[in-house]
């Protein structure tokens, strides 16, 4: 491992100026990520400014109805938050989905956002791999990639992101709250993570430097009928093969409204904008459930070792509506297909 500085940050100004002004300075947040990678030599920064301490480790009610939730607040912490259990579903069950009891009670909100991707390549300082090192080559693409993307990706990587947090948080249209040198800006979730296009090595769109320190969750009428489901390779400590993150609004049947985002399938949480707009105004029915996420999978590029995933997908979209939709599911007019 190389040798570094280790700092504590006592407010978050001097930290932004701190990392900002020192190209091989990062953040430290609960390590459960960043710490794998001094190990493993795949990051080597020069100077870790701990953040951890910072008083960032709020769950507030904000006045138009949602919440604002620290960038310190531990995964545990706001997985059993009153506010979180009752008014979000889908995100307490995201996070009890990821990693163990262990895990999240170290992990953040800031350090999960922004947890780097489990590609083996890209952990494997023998390989080469795009992301860790630009230019040097994909061997994904020819070698083991049967939990990589099925969308979105480039033919510089096919990395998928691993938070299943930020999933749930793609789907409840949350806004990052960041600060830098200028001061503070807002990032819709959205726009947090990128596309690989032909910059894997730019997992994000923050500049080097800028701090993460809140994510606000818009008020969202119907996100108490909200849902996460994450199908993996065992129960617990695995990541997403395929996971959905979904929200239904219903009434006399017909779907008003919804929010769809996918994980385990690109390089950013993948928000189904195909499959939400060929539902609203139809019927709640299986058939329409189905027919939306073969919408939305009409664009998957899979590669051979990891093509299970798009008929996975579909499925898992449609076995998380028909939950949602419970006794309000609609018949298909030819009897339900379950
Ligand atoms: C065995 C194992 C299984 C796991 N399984 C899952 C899983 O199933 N699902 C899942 O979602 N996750 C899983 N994880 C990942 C885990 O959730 C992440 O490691 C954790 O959330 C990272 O948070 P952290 O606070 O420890 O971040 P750190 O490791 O401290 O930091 C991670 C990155 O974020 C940066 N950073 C941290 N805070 C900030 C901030 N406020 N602003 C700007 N940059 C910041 C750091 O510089 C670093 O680059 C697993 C991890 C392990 C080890
Ligand atoms: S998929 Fe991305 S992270 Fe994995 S080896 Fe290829 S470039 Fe590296």
């Amino acid at each position: 491992m190389r040798p570094f500085t280790y700092e504590q940050a006592y407010d978050a100004t001097s930290a932004v100026a701190t990392v900002t002004g020192r190209p091989g300075a990062t953040y430290l947040a609960g390590g459960t990520n960043l710490v794998d990678h001094l190990k493993l030599g795949v990051a080597t920064p020069d100077l870790l400014v701990d953040v951890s301490g910072l008083p960032l480790d709020e769950v507030v009610a904000t006045a138009d109805g949602g919440l604002r939730i620290g960038a310190t607040v531990r995964n545990s912490d706001l997985a059993a938050h009153p506010d979180v259990r009752r008014g979000y579903p889908v995100l307490a069950q995201a996070l009890l989905a990821g990693a163990s009891g262990q895990i999240r009670n170290a992990a953040t909100t800031g350090g999960n956002l922004l947890q780097r991707t489990r590609c083996r390549y890209f952990q494997d300082l023998t390989t080469p791999c795009n992301k860790r090192d630009p230019g040097s080559g994909c061997p994904a693409r020819e070698g083991f990639h049967r939990n990589l993307a099925v969308l979105g990706a480039s033919e510089h990587c096919v990395a998928t992101h691993p938070s299943d947090l930020a999933v749930a948080l793609a789907a409840l249209e949350a806004v990052v709250v960041v600060l830098g040198p200028a001061g503070e800006r807002r990032v819709a979730l959205a726009d947090l993570h990128r596309l690989p296009g032909d910059h894997p090595e730019q997992d994000t769109t923050l500049a080097h430097g800028e701090l993460v320190t809140g994510v606000e969750l818009p008020a969202l009428s119907f996100a108490g009928r909200s849902a996460y489901r994450k199908v993996r390779d065992r129960a617990s400590y695995a990541f997403a093969l395929v996971s959905v993150a979904a929200a239904l609004d219903l009434r006399d049947g017909v779907v008003r409204d919804v929010r769809i985002a996918l994980g385990g399938v690109a390089h950013k949480p993948w928000r189904a904008t195909l499959a939400e707009d060929a539902l609203r105004g139809g019927p709640a029915t299986e058939a329409a459930f189905r027919a939306a996420a073969e919408t939305e999978l009409a664009q998957a590029e899979p590669l051979p070792d990891n093509a299970f995933k798009v008929p996975l997908a579909r499925n898992t979209i449609t076995a998380t509506l028909r939950g949602l939709a419970g006794s309000d599911l609609g018949s298909n007019g030819q009897g339900a297909d379950r």
